[in-house]
């Protein structure tokens, strides 16, 4: 097992680090940074791909060589591995040759955060950092609790009051210290950032800790890896802060830094109507906040998106699709999905589909579409339960 060299390279200035020079964001970048704008001068490992290079065998290929934590370092929790699923309901559904599904939501705390949490707990093994901090919509911090639990580390979470209540029973049951914050997710980021300033420990916040972005990547390596050494033509993703894209645009980005790949799938950069910042960014060019962001998907319920800038780079850099979904195309993709394939996927993961559902047209060139399902239904079923009604009960002897 050997793990490629890198160093940490700017995304806005291009300025380079060495691993242990810098720990969030580029020093320089992120002076004049603030709370309620999105982040400047986040950082991305650059592998020594010619090192990749020589020793990648797809005999006996060693993905540690992706990797910017070292293997010894890795807690026992069994992260990622997710199943990758040829849907022929959906193909024909949607009129495309090949619909794929990679299931996120079958990660042990039911949400692709597991990825970024599980590496940023390795790297607190590393830096023998015993508290690991994070604000989050509610997917992040259970993981990050899950994480830290099975590592022996203290997680200390700021969660909006309203994120749904079975993820919040995750972070508790999990052990970790949790502050209910009365506002909202980006106002829990921005407390979050003051409290390790004045407390100290490791802010696992996605984005501002570069390897969340790292964490995330593996995604893209594994849909490899289960394609046999290929990748599909489009990649449809929910994007809240912008995180989840980017980072499974890095790790089809370092396949074919590495030679291993030709090209980078079309990332298609899925977001809820009444918080589309980042697609309105792409867009238009010009950055404005979501002023109400009110949707049922709450993973994806973000004004200021932390990684817009990366995010719309992702999206520009591999064909330029984006679409918005409201919250009734959510609840009628959510239906679909459980009822034709049975996967039941919490909002936020619907929208992916909602979104491959208005884009079919344009999707039609591409001979494979995966959906990158992010995140369990189990997790909410309040949002659900809204629009079911339960059949009125028989009696016993009804048959
Ligand atoms: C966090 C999350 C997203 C969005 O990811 P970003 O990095 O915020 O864009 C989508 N789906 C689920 C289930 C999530 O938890
Ligand atoms: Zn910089």
């Amino acid at each position: 097992m050997i793990m490629g060299n890198f160093v940490y390279k700017c995304s806005s200035c291009l300025r380079e680090y060495k691993r242990d020079e810098v720990r969030y964001l580029c020093p320089v970048c992120a002076m004049d940074y603030r709370p309620g704008i999105p982040l400047k001068g986040v950082l991305t490992a650059k592998f020594d791909y010619e090192f990749i290079k020589r020793h990648f065998s797809k005999k006996n290929p060693d993905f540690s060589l992706f990797s910017a934590v070292e293997r010894q370092f890795f807690p026992d929790y069994p992260v990622g591995n997710t199943p990758l699923i040829k849907s022929s309901a959906l193909s024909s559904l949607l009129g495309l040759e090949n619909v794929l599904i990679k299931y996120d939501g079958l990660n042990p705390s039911g949400s692709l955060k597991d990825r970024a949490s599980f590496l940023v707990v390795a790297e607190s093994v590393r830096l023998k950092e015993e508290r690991i901090v994070c604000a989050s919509t509610g997917n992040a911090a259970s993981a990050l609790a899950a994480v830290c639990s099975s590592a022996g580390k203290k997680a200390v979470i700021f969660v909006p009051k309203t994120a749904p209540k079975a993820k919040l029973v995750q972070i508790i049951l999990y052990g970790a210290e949790i502050i209910l914050v009365d506002g909202t997710y980006d106002d829990a980021f921005a407390m979050s950032l003051r409290f390790t300033q004045k407390r100290g420990g490791l802010n696992r916040n996605t984005a501002y800790h570069p390897l969340t972005i790292e964490g995330k990547k593996t995604v893209s390596l594994e849909i490899f890896q289960q394609m046999n050494f290929e990748v599909p033509d489009a990649v449809v993703v929910p994007v809240g802060d912008g995180v989840i894209i980017s980072g499974v645009y890095k790790g089809f980005y370092d396949l074919k830094k590495a030679g291993l790949i030709k090209k980078i799938p079309c990332l298609v950069s899925v977001q809820a109507k009444s918080s589309n910042a980042i697609n309105r960014f792409i867009r238009s060019g010009r950055y404005s906040d979501s002023k109400n962001p009110r949707t049922i998907a709450d993973s994806i319920s973000v004004s200021t998106p932390s990684n817009a800038y990366m995010a719309k780079s992702a999206v520009e850099n591999t064909g330029n699709l984006t679409v918005d979904v409201s919250d009734d195309e959510i609840l009628k993709a959510q239906k679909i999905l459980a009822s034709t394939t049975g996967i039941f996927a919490e909002p936020s993961s619907s929208a992916t589909l909602a979104g491959a559902i208005k884009l079919k047209m344009e999707l039609k060139k591409f001979k494979s579409v995966l959906l990158l399902v992010t995140g369990n239904g189990l997790k909410d079923i309040d949002t659900p339960l809204k629009n079911i009604s339960l059949p009125p009960p028989v009696s016993k002897d009804w048959i």
